[in-house]
């Protein structure tokens, strides 16, 4: 199924330099970029995109974190999107996420682990409008 999935190089991945490496690689596994954009996100749009994690002891520390620098956003479009930017992701901890994912190659510890991506099709349909409308999804 061809589906359309948000993507967030997040701030310790795009001060390091790295998000020109990460776009190369979801374009090299065949999956589209159909928006892309740098945001500078508020602490009140952090809060609310992570709002589901609300209640986790990690959620100040979190938003602290994504606020921290501007933030690479993108919509990736492709056959099982979804799910294959999730494997291109890798764990979300990067010590335990397999050899030649983002994750593993580029993230810093369990925080600050390089990349985000919608974990569902009800999550992408709340986090791609998120950040795009669809004027700005191309093709
Ligand atoms: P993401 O939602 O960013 O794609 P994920 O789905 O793998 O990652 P979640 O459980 O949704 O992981 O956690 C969201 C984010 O919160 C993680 O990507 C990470 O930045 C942070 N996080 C998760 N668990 C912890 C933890 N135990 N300590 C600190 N930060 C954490
Ligand atoms: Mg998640």
């Amino acid at each position: 199924m061809r589906e359309t999935t948000l993507a967030i190089i997040k701030p310790e991945a795009v001060k390091r330099g790295l998000a020109g490496d990460i776009l190369k690689r979801i374009q090299g596994a065949g999956l589209a970029l159909r928006a892309l954009r740098l945001v500078g996100l508020s602490r009140a749009q952090a809060e609310a995109f992570y709002d589901v994690h609300r209640e986790r002891p990690f959620y100040r520390s979190l938003c602290e974190y994504m606020i921290s620098g501007p933030v690479v956003v993108a919509a990736l479009e492709g056959e099982g999107a979804i799910a294959r930017w999730r494997e291109l992701m890798g764990a979300t901890d990067p010590a335990q996420a397999a050899p030649g994912t983002i994750r593993k190659d580029f993230g810093i510890d369990i925080e600050q682990n390089a990349v985000h991506g919608s974990d569902s099709a009800a999550t992408a349909a709340r986090e791609v409008p998120f950040f795009f409308s669809a004027l700005d999804l191309v093709g």
